[in-house]
């Protein structure tokens, strides 16, 4: 197949290409490189199209969705530092450019995979978090709560598309973690921790460290995804990707220095000291995992 990656050279996109270039499928990647590498495509380099352009350059999206029989949107303003950072840019990538990939895919009639996030539950209770649940979420002053809006922007112009004909399949991604993971710590904590111990710098645990996630490493992240992509009866549903196994920040801190052998200390911090006042975090998050097994047979290891 021809095969369209948006975000490609990003953390889970490049594990992916990697993933479609050994299965023999010709790869197409636009990436603007905001947050991916292009050294995460070495692997795949050779053997695929590169287009180092926004998905807000809709000219480019439309030639490469036109030629592509299949197309995996990943590119997305992700994690919530970036989104804190430059919120008017992550609005933007992740509405009008989703939409140019939308909408193209629409008008010409190709499969889509569109990756969206646990964050779309928000600070939800109610645990496990099950795709057709209520999402609770704070002001629109709290700049957090855009990422998880402009998502759920996308997940519904997609499943208004699919009412016209478009087929799509909508993948919740909850805490990847793995290899090419931003370095700079910017989208994970899991990343963040490993450089701080491998530096001997104390671990920054924000708060209490008792808030939790269910890290999932990449390779199962990748596997959900093609395993809604590649079925028919994922077509017009949303699948949670992670698995449920819960783990509090605190104790993923000590995880870490034990693994690395670091000096390093654990340090807690106020979450104000990061991320300004009014900053609201997820307490616990987990997926309800069900709906993947059942429908796609996926079960992350
Ligand atoms: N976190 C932390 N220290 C850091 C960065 C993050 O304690 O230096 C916490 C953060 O408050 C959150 C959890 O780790 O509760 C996961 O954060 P991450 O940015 O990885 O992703 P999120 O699940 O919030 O989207």
């Amino acid at each position: 197949m021809r095969v369209l990656v948006t975000g490609g050279a990003g953390y889970i996109g490049s594990h992916l290409v990697d993933r479609l270039v050994g299965m023999g499928h010709f790869v197409t990647v636009i990436d603007d490189l905001s947050t991916g590498f292009a050294v995460n495509l070495s692997q795949s380099r050779r053997a695929i199209d590169f287009h180092h352009e926004s998905i807000l350059n809709s000219n480019v999206v439309e030639r490469c969705v036109e030629r592509s029989d299949i197309v995996f949107h990943l590119a997305a303003g992700v994690g919530v530092q970036n989104i804190i950072q430059d919120p008017l840019r992550a609005l933007l990538v992740n509405t009008r450019g989703a939409e140019n990939v939308i909408e193209s895919c629409s008008r010409f009639q190709k499969r889509l995979l569109l990756a969206s996030t646990s964050e779309i539950y928000g600070k939800t209770n109610k645990l496990p978090m099950s795709e057709d649940d209520d999402r609770v979420l704070g002001s629109t002053t709290v700049i957090r709560w855009g990422y998880s809006t402009a998502k759920a922007l996308d997940e519904h112009l997609a499943l208004a598309y699919s009412t016209v004909g478009l087929k799509v399949s909508i993948v919740r991604y909850f805490n990847s973690y793995g290899p090419r993971i931003d370095p700079r710590g910017y989208g994970s904590v899991v990343a963040r921790f490993l450089g701080q111990a491998l530096r001997g710098e104390p671990l920054t645990v924000l708060g209490d460290g008792s808030q939790s996630r269910c890290f999932t490493y990449v390779d199962d992240t990748v596997e959900g995804t093609l395993c809604a992509a590649l079925s028919s009866a994922a077509e017009g549903m949303v699948f949670n990707i992670g698995n449920d196994a819960e783990t509090t920040i605190l104790d993923l801190a000590q995880i870490i220095i034990g693994l690395t052998g670091s000096q390093s200390a654990i340090r807690f911090i106020p979450y104000e000291e990061r991320f300004g006042r009014g900053f609201e975090d997820t307490q616990r998050r987990v997926p309800d995992v069900r709906r993947a097994a059942e429908v796609i047979g996926f079960r992350a290891g």
